[in-house]
């Protein structure tokens, strides 16, 4: 489907590998202007930058650690001074530190927790201030699957993941009534280069468990995201989306 989200503004974590990328990609595309927070990925991010310049699009780039609340606070400074406005928020940037709960350390807990959920909640805060003001907005988080079901080694990204779900419902009853909207997706297998490391055994068990027999793309999950951010989806709020291929 195509969208069309001329004269919007969006924020996209982690915005320049795997899932992120394709929805920056879709967003500009659909005419948005767009910054994305990378953390390490800079030539990535100012690759992109150039690449959607050329093309006549607006794309900026920030460095920005979704854990730290000063990084957040000056990533929205930048969206303020150079979009003005944000009317879309989507909370991708994730990581993984994948052991068993009996021998997970402290860091392993305290550094998924850091990303992948605090990340969701200063940057959503950050995002309604501005959103309030404008009595409209749309954010969608990426959750995971893994935040349904649970998974033997993942114990810190499942609660993460889990988390945002409950925040995310939180929030649609705080703001549905100024025409601010917030949705999860739970993505399953997909394609990128945080699934790469995972053993080729346990790859196909995978795949055997996916009703559609295939692996998800980023672009799987981009288009409903586009979806969720479109005026079609205006009655959608504090919904959980499955984009898994019926695995779950
Ligand atoms: P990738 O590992 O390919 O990319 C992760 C992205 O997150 C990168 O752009 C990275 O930026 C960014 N990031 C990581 N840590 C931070 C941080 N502290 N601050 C800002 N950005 C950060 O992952 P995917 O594209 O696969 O995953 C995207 C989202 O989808 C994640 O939330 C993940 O949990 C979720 N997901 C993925 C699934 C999959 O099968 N791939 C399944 C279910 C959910 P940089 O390169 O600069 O470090």
């Amino acid at each position: 489907m195509k969208y069309a989200f001329s004269g919007k503004t969006a924020f996209v974590t982690g915005g320049t590998r795997g899932i992120g990328k394709a929805i920056t990609e879709k967003l500009l595309a659909a005419d948005a202007a767009v910054v994305i927070a990378y953390s390490t990925s800079q030539k990535d991010a100012e690759t992109m930058c150039r690449m959607a310049e050329a093309d006549g699009r607006r794309l900026f780039a920030v460095k920005c650690n979704v854990g730290d609340p000063v990084e957040v606070k000056a990533a929205f400074d930048f969206i303020e001074k150079h979009l003005g406005r944000l009317d879309f928020l989507v909370n991708n940037a994730g990581i993984t530190r994948d052991g068993l709960a009996v021998r997970m350390s402290d860091e392993q807990w305290l550094s998924v927790m850091a990303t992948d959920l605090n990340g969701v909640f200063y940057c959503t805060r950050s995002a309604l201030r501005l959103m309030m003001k404008q009595k409209y907005g749309r954010i969608v988080n990426i959750a995971s699957i893994v935040g349904l079901t649970g998974n033997a080694g993942q114990s810190n990204y499942a609660a993460a993941k889990a988390g945002i779900i409950g925040f995310s419902k939180s929030v649609a009853r705080e703001m549905g009534s100024r025409d601010i909207l917030i949705n999860t997706i739970t993505p399953g297998y997909i394609e990128t280069d945080m699934v790469s490391g995972i053993p080729e055994a346990m790859k196909s068990r995978m795949l055997g468990s996916i009703p559609l027999g295939r692996y998800g793309s980023p672009n799987d999950v981009a288009g409903t995201v586009c979806f969720l951010l479109s005026e079609d989806a205006g009655y959608i709020n504090g919904a959980v989306i499955d984009v898994n291929g019926g695995m779950y």
